[in-house]
């Protein structure tokens, strides 16, 4: 049997179009031959340093064309890629490295001091520095202290090179192994919401399926042209964005960051048909002085994920013609699991669409049993996008996959006569008050309506009376202010009394996972008593 993994992508595009542009990384060009051979060559470099099949390699950083060629130099050779979030301190990247037992970390210098501190005491044996792309400026992230604690040995050696020199040491000699699509590709860590993350193992076959999914799902073509603005240590950018479009043979622009202005000009010169991001990214396209005038014709499919894009940025959109798809997902599912395409965003306004093609859901109440349409329970998910396990973590494994084939995702939500899926909160989030369900998010959507609030998020706390009472922790947007009463009398009339939270707590900043998601848990231990 042939390698039917990710990593045979590239040599299978070879014949119908290896000289076609892969992957533009400020304005250098690199075709999926040379993508091939590049990766060929670190994938042998990569054995001679001690990695094999199953071996683990990961990579910390901002987008950069390195994060490709690992990722498929370690799929071509059956090791394991482990991207880690750029905005981890190095305690996080510390954990990250032991509990995936990676003995390769691959970074470019910007994040060098991070990279060095968090490699002591883990099992990597070689750090191979990437060159900057242009314009890159040092990590802000806290370097942070690491403990070995008192009675570690000596920290053994470890072998520190430049990215450049290791791929050149290495032979484009593909090996011919045996992948499978149930074999593991990528460890990747969730984002940590509800507790320290756990790495999902994802598969081949999770990750192609995933891809085919989005292929049907939405409108891909081979001629496309598709905009990289999302660090791609996040699933919703590797998943929805960067491996479909390299499954199809299209081209990828891939950006180390989001400059609005840049990304204007951008549209322009490679005729960019795909952008995907989140709803502030496309604020800031259509706030930006150069967004009138610039030329964004080419302009196909635009996939917002996160959160729902604020109405007066669909209109700035709506009104040059172009229309907003969203999704629900996780990285658990590669990361798919629903989709609502752009033309059914307004009738099916805060719903997260449908199911992907070949994914599929069910909604339950507390005992397992299906719920009827409109009714509230926990999303449950299959299909071959789906993980299996989780890497090193027992527990997690035995609370997620309590049945073989279905996954508890820990959400919840309801569907519509048309099965359009509504997302209610997660299950850990919800707060019961006096046998009342309260879904925190609904009452944060009418919280966040006032001009004065920056953000909210609302918590159970105990409560002898109720078992749990609702309070909101609430941000305020500078120049303004909020008071207990302007929030208690937004909220009079518009939601249950019984849903009103009892206390409105003023803060500074919210306390928040590295990809700006609010860690309720710690307010929940603050704000508890
Ligand atoms: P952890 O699992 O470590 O607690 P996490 O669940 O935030 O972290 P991710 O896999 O990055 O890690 O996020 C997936 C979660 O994001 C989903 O389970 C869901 O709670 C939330 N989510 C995803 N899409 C949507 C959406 N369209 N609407 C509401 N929530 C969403
Ligand atoms: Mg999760």
């Amino acid at each position: 049997m042939k390698n039917q993994g990710i990593g045979s992508w590239l040599r299978r595009r070879l014949a119908k179009s290896g000289d076609k542009a892969a992957i533009v990384f400020v304005d250098r060009t690199t075709t999926y031959r040379e993508l091939y051979e590049r990766s060929e060559q670190l994938a042998s470099a990569l054995a001679a340093r001690g990695v094999g099949p199953g071996g683990r390699v990961a990579y910390f950083g901002e987008n950069h064309s390195a994060f490709l060629d690992t990722m498929f130099a370690a799929a071509s050779m059956g090791a394991i890629f482990v991207p880690l979030n750029s905005r981890l301190a190095a305690p996080e990247i510390a954990y990250a490295l032991a509990d995936s037992g990676a003995t390769v970390l691959i970074h470019p210098e910007a994040v060098g001091a991070v990279a060095a501190v968090a490699v002591r005491g883990s099992g990597v044996t070689h750090r191979i520095i990437v060159e900057d792309a242009p314009g890159a400026t040092a990590s802000t992230t806290p370097v942070g202290v690491i403990d070995p604690g008192s009675d570690a040995g000596p920290v053994p050696a470890i072998v520190v090179e430049q990215f450049d020199d290791v791929v050149a040491s290495g032979v484009v000699d593909p090996v011919d192994i045996v992948i499978t699509l149930d074999d593991p590709a990528i460890i990747l860590y969730t984002s940590g919401t509800t507790g320290m993350p756990k790495g999902a193992l994802l598969s081949h076959g999770n990750l192609t399926w995933n891809s085919i999914n989005v292929l049907v799902d939405y409108d891909y073509a081979t001629t496309d042209v598709a905009l990289m603005i999302s660090p791609l240590f996040h699933v919703a950018s590797l998943g929805m964005g960067l491996l479909p479009a390299l499954l199809k043979g299209a081209t990828v622009v891939l950006e180390p960051r989001f400059d609005p202005a840049r990304v204007l000009q951008l549209i322009e010169e490679h005729r960019i048909t795909n952008i995907s991001g989140v709803p502030t990214t496309f604020q800031m396209l259509c706030e930006h002085p150069d967004w009138a005038s610039a030329d964004i014709s080419s302009l196909k499919t635009l996939t917002c994920g996160g959160s729902a894009v604020p109405l007066r940025v669909l209109d700035a959109y709506e009104q040059r013609g172009l229309g907003f798809s969203g999704g629900y997902g996780m990285t658990e599912s590669s990361p798919g699991v629903t989709s609502l395409s752009a033309d059914r965003s307004r009738e099916k306004a805060g719903s997260a669409g449908l199911p992907h093609f070949f994914t599929d859901m069910r909604i339950v109440d507390a005992d397992g049993q299906d719920v009827t349409a409109g009714e509230v329970g926990e999303i449950l998910v299959q299909g071959p996008n789906v993980i299996r396990e989780y890497w090193n973590r027992p527990e997690a494994n035995a609370e997620a996959f309590t049945d073989a084939t279905w996954l508890r995702t820990g959400d919840m939500g309801y569907t519509d006569v048309d099965g359009f899926l509504f997302i209610a909160d997660r299950i850990k989030d919800m707060i019961i008050s006096g046998g009342e369900n309260i879904y925190p998010v609904q009452v944060e959507a009418v919280i966040r309506e006032l001009d004065a609030v920056a953000d909210v998020a609302v918590i159970g706390v105990p409560d002898e009376r109720w078992g749990e009472v609702p309070v909101a922790i609430v941000t305020v947007r500078a120049g303004h202010a909020v008071t207990e009463d302007t929030v208690q009398e937004h909220l009079r009339g518009r939601i249950a009394r019984y849903k009103t939270p009892k206390r409105v707590i003023v803060v500074d900043e919210m306390p928040r996972t590295a990809s700006g998601k609010v860690r309720k848990a710690d307010l929940r231990a603050t704000f508890g008593a």
